[in-house]
């Protein structure tokens, strides 16, 4: 991100500390937008950062600014992320760390922000609190307080991340490699949405000046609609921006498990985050944890992206706006993927995805089975698929995505056509559970097979769940009508109707 160091607050080149941060890749949800309908949704995938998270930008510039300014000792309050990329900056930088957090964060980023070396206090209240006692002690002791939002350095660091999505947007859509600086190859890009889960709002604050600057500079056109989604339990800006409120409304004492976002206070960030949404289009959205956590692991298992749950907010954010249609099938979104999972909490994995495996019972007490999962003894209980599925489907991308929500159900059986004549022929022959059957095909269509199938007294009770691309005339339903269990029309089902489906009929 230091080719951009014009744009960034720090004098001199060689009171830079990096740990190589920035440059993340900008990657497409390629099944995400195949299921969704809506090709264009891109991930600004902030979890390669040095501590796998976004805030490695903001500590790059602030610790180099506080490495300018000869400061030795530190103090800093957050709800996680801030003290780990923190923590490691200052470890380079030779400055003393003092941490403050709340005892709601994860043991597992507690340890991990000591491994530095920090100074790490565990106050026992809310973020807020811990912001006050942080401050107090640091004017105490009179040591450098890094002030948040206020800090200059940290909210200019955030303004990479516009440069690199406007870089890296112009070099795709030009057809160029992203991951290759675009300089004045291509036009830079905005996308039409920015959308990040919000705590502070350090990043859409810093991100949206990126866009100000590169519009200042005539490199883009326009700032993007911004998105800010916050999680239901701990929403003052959203709640307050839905009540058409100048001013935030606080949340004295937040209720979610997701810490990271746990700012009831948002003070002025929310009247500058209100104003470039009335002024460039946006929303601000909540969504509960749970959302959250079905929409982390719908993006592990759709598209290889394991978030953490604040990250996820995000997502399940994007997932409530498009299917609110406020997000447009064409337009170009582009999601912070602000943080890499910490599969630490174990509710997060939750559907039978572990198993324990004892070789022996004498040996068993070495093992530590406190794990969630079925105990197993051989590898032949490895595989526990009981059920058999019967795609058919032409359309391949159609094919790859089904498979692939369907594969992540430890208990099936997946067997394919792609094609009507051999769909029915593997239906006779195998006799599945339950058949998922496209309409258009060549050789035979999905109506003849429904239509075969309920003819015949093997056949006529297996369940078929038909997913169509193509809105179906009234004629075409009745044809259906009684026959089938489920009808979902592509590009606009989502992996739980789906997965709820086949629970269903499965049952
Ligand atoms: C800090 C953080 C957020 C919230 O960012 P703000 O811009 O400070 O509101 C979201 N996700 C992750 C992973 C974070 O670390």
């Amino acid at each position: 991100m230091w080719r951009y160091r014009e744009l960034l607050p720090i004098c001199n080149d060689e009171n830079i500390i990096t740990l190589g941060e920035g440059w993340t890749p900008l990657l497409r949800a390629k099944n995400l937008g195949l299921m969704l309908g809506h090709p264009n949704i891109y991930l600004k995938d902030e979890r390669q950062g040095p501590t796998n998270s976004f805030k490695d930008r903001q500590a790059a510039v602030a610790v180099s600014a506080m490495q300018e300014a000869g400061v030795k000792e530190a103090v800093v309050a957050s709800t996680g992320n801030v003290a780990i990329a923190y923590s490691a900056y200052c470890t380079r930088a030779g400055i003393k760390l003092w941490a403050f957090v709340t005892n709601s964060i994860p043991a597992e980023k507690v340890r991990e922000i000591a491994i530095y070396g920090s100074e790490v206090i565990i106050v026992a209240s809310t973020y807020d609190d811990a912001k006050k006692v942080a401050a107090d002690f640091a004017h105490d002791k009179g040591f450098f307080l890094d002030r948040g939002i206020k800090s200059i350095a940290a909210k200019e660091a955030m303004k990479t991340v516009a440069f690199e999505i406007a870089e890296q947007l112009g070099t795709l859509r030009a057809g160029g490699d992203p991951s290759m600086p675009n300089g004045n190859r291509h036009p830079w890009q905005t996308p039409d949405w920015f959308i990040q889960a919000v705590s502070g709002g350090m990043g859409p604050v810093g991100v949206m000046k990126g866009f100000q600057e590169l519009k200042d500079l005539g490199l883009v056109e326009k700032l993007p609609k911004l998105a800010c989604i916050q999680v239901a339990g701990c929403a003052p800006m959203a709640n307050s921006f839905k009540k058409g409120l100048a001013v935030a409304e606080n949340v004295e004492e937040p209720e979610t498990d997701i810490t990271t976002l746990a700012t009831g206070f948002p003070g002025e960030a929310y009247q500058v985050l209100r104003q470039l949404i009335l002024e460039h289009g946006g929303t601000m959205e909540t969504v509960t944890d749970q959302e959250a956590f079905n929409a982390l692991r719908m993006m592990a298992k759709m598209d290889g992206i394991s978030v953490e749950p604040a990250t996820a907010v995000a997502f399940a954010g994007l997932f409530k706006l498009i299917r609110a249609g406020v997000i447009r099938p064409h337009e170009t979104v582009v999601v912070n993927c602000s943080g890499h999972t910490f599969p630490v909490e174990k509710h997060i994995v939750g559907e039978n995805q572990m198993r324990n495996m004892v070789l022996n019972e004498a040996e068993a007490h070495k093992f530590d089975l406190t794990d969630s999962g079925d105990i197993v003894t051989s590898h032949e209980d490895i595989d526990q698929r009981q059920k058999h599925v019967v795609i058919v489907e032409d359309n391949e991308d159609s094919l790859k995505l089904i498979r692939r929500i369907l594969q992540s159900h430890s208990d099936l059986h997946i067997d394919e056509a792609a094609d009507g004549v051999i769909g029915l022929e593997k239906i006779r022959t195998i006799q599945p559970d339950l058949v998922l059957l496209d309409l258009t095909m060549p050789g035979l269509d999905g109506f003849s097979i429904v239509e075969a199938m309920k003819g015949d007294k093997h056949l006529k009770d297996i369940p078929v769940i038909v997913i169509t691309a193509r809105d179906l005339s009234v004629l075409e339903r009745k044809r259906l009508d009684g026959k089938i269990k489920a009808l979902l029309q592509k590009g606009s089902f989502m992996i739980t109707e789906l997965v709820e489906g086949i629970q269903q009929a499965l049952l």
